[in-house]
């Protein structure tokens, strides 16, 4: 099913947050354990299974909205939320600019 979104899989998703220096330590413990959820119900994808994407729509029209890949720590449960578009942005820009670096 296509969303006319690219696909953003773990790895991606863990490459856009390297390429905007987003660190991997949680800011409430402080712990390196930042994760993000994939969606990989049969456990066989590995990093090509795609990021787990929240959407939020305004209530009573669920056409305007964003979505959310969110990062939950695994030492203490604090969850953070990167706004989609810039996501897609920065992969739609990539490929655009191919090499760019
Ligand atoms: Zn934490």
């Amino acid at each position: 099913m296509s969303s006319g979104f690219p696909e953003v899989t773990g790895a991606r998703f863990f490459e856009f947050l390297q390429a905007k220096g987003i660190a991997a330590e949680c800011p409430a413990c402080h712990q390196r354990r930042m994760s993000h959820a994939v969606h990989d119900p049969d456990g066989t994808l590995g990093e090509n299974a795609p990021a787990v994407r929240v959407q939020q729509v305004l209530a009573g029209n669920t056409s305007l909205g964003y979505g959310q890949f969110p990062q939950v720590c695994l030492n203490c449960g604090y969850i953070r939320y990167f706004r989609d578009f810039e996501v897609f942005d920065f992969f739609a820009n990539k490929s655009d600019d191919d090499g760019e670096g």
